[in-house]
């Protein structure tokens, strides 16, 4: 395996992040940081002892360690999770990480924050996540099927389309999707393709999935942009992490006329003031891998895109990257988080006091599984929409989910994140509640 690249915090699987100057602190996990983002909405709702206490604790984890024979004849043993946070309002649902710093605290939280996810744009599913610690750019495309394969089969008893639906996240994508597809169902006798999402349209994917998630970001900024009467045309937008969240959202602001003055990747970032080519940069990261010195741009590096001066900021690559060191220097009015977990409690106290707009996780990123959601009921009647349908019909639950969170936020004078995480908790504990504690 190569060496493990750190977040732009140096994040660490043991939560360590390396000091600037080669001190060490103990940061924490992000489990923590779910926990104290629900005990904030849990005070505020005034939600009783017993779904309070039910709602803090993942319902299922399963951790695996599997072999995997790699092109050289050599057997390497992997580590994989599986959490489910909550299933009262619908099935499991949520992506598969493989990251080399990914480990259980992380998609517990990941798994927390799906289940507040659903509840918040009201599609009728739980929350899960799921992860395999490995650095997959180390692995050649066959050792990375035989490990998708493996670990799928390691799932075995826990996904299922009516009980929990996989999809992509960082460093997973459609391929791994059609594995993890093809395998179940080669253990089930027949084709089943409503056990995971995000496949690709000719296996019972949806039309319009692989660019759900940038697209529900950039309808939540355009929202955002009414409610604080900016102009997205010649906006300045930034965007930390170039992915399938990331590349969407920028593409899709760059249509609406917005200016993407710097992107980037794990291997760093290019800068223009003027508006990058997207078209161009996303050639150079086709080619080369990244978007490191892509012709015409100036560097950049992940710490400083974060501050720089900007309409509109999009973290969209890892958790902890806006915390109490960086938030006071961030200058956008606009943070959109196409990421899930970017902003720590304490960054979004300041980002608040400074008059900052934060469009949380729970609420931006969430056109992902809305289409998820889309194609799994697709496939559960197999009959395909179109992608005009696909998409007003995304527009029209994320501008829905924005308007609730966004009238909450008034009404209660509390920040974007806390509403939607009032309007979501609301949600999954009147479910808990009416449903009552069996036996
Ligand atoms: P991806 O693997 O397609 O892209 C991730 C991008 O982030 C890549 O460009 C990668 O180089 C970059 N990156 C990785 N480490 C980085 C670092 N340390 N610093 C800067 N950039 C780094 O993954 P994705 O699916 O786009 O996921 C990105 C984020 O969006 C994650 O937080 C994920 O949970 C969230 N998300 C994804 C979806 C989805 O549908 N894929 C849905 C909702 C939320």
């Amino acid at each position: 395996m190569t060496q493990p690249d750190l977040s732009p915090a140096g994040r660490t699987s043991s939560g360590l992040v390396a000091g600037t100057a080669g001190t060490t602190v103990i940061e924490r996990s992000a489990w923590d940081i779910a926990l104290k983002q629900y005990d904030r909405a849990a005070d505020k709702l005034n939600l009783g002892p017993a779904v309070r206490e039910v709602l803090r604790h993942p319902k299922r984890e399963m951790t695996v360690h599997f072999p995997v024979q790699l092109d050289d004849g050599s057997t390497r043993v992997f580590t994989g999770y599986r959490v489910w946070h909550n299933v009262t309002r619908g099935p499991a649902k949520g992506g598969i990480r493989f990251h080399p710093q990914t480990g259980i605290a992380e998609v517990r939280a990941l798994a927390m924050w799906m289940t507040w996810k659903c509840a918040c744009v009201k599609i009728p599913y739980g929350g899960a996540k799921g992860g395999v610690t490995c650095d997959p750019k180390s692995l050649s495309l066959r050792e990375l099927e035989r490990l998708t394969r493996r670990f799928t089969t390691e799932l075995g008893d826990m996904i299922g389309p009516d009980s929990d639906i996989p999809a992509p996240d960082v460093n997973t994508n459609a391929q791994v999707m059609a594995w993890m597809m093809d395998t179940y169902s080669m253990h089930r006798g027949y084709s089943v393709p409503g056990v995971v999402t995000g496949k690709p349209v000719s296996i019972g994917g949806s039309e319009g999935r692989s660019e759900a998630t940038g697209r529900g970001t950039v309808y939540t900024v355009q929202e955002a942009a009414k409610a604080l009467d900016l102009e997205i045309n010649g906006s300045r937008v930034a965007v930390q992490g170039f992915g399938n969240a990331g590349g969407g959202a920028a593409r899709f602001m760059g249509e609406l006329g917005a200016k993407v003055i710097a992107v980037s990747d794990s291997k760093g970032g290019v800068f223009d003031p003027e508006g990058l080519d997207l078209a161009l940069v996303t050639r150079h990261k086709q080619e080369t891998g990244s978007v490191v010195d892509a012709p015409r741009t100036r560097p950049v590096s992940n710490e400083e895109l974060l501050e720089l001066d900007c309409d509109v900021l999009i973290p969209a690559a890892l958790e902890s990257v806006i915390t109490e060191r960086n938030a006071p220097r961030i200058q956008a009015r606009i943070v959109a988080e196409a990421a899930n977990g970017p902003t720590t409690p304490e960054a979004d106290d300041l980002l608040r006091s400074r008059g900052i707009f934060v469009i949380p996780d729970v609420l931006c990123n969430a056109g992902g599984v809305t289409v998820s959601y889309f194609e799994w009921v697709q496939d559960r009647e197999e009959f395909f929409w179109s992608i005009d349908e696909i998409n007003a019909r995304l527009r029209r639950v994320m501008v829905r989910a924005f308007e609730d969170v966004h009238r909450t936020s008034i009404e209660h004078d509390v920040d974007m994140r806390l509403a939607a995480y009032m309007l979501a908790v609301s949600r999954v504990a009147e479910a808990t509640l009416t449903r009552g504690i069996y036996p």
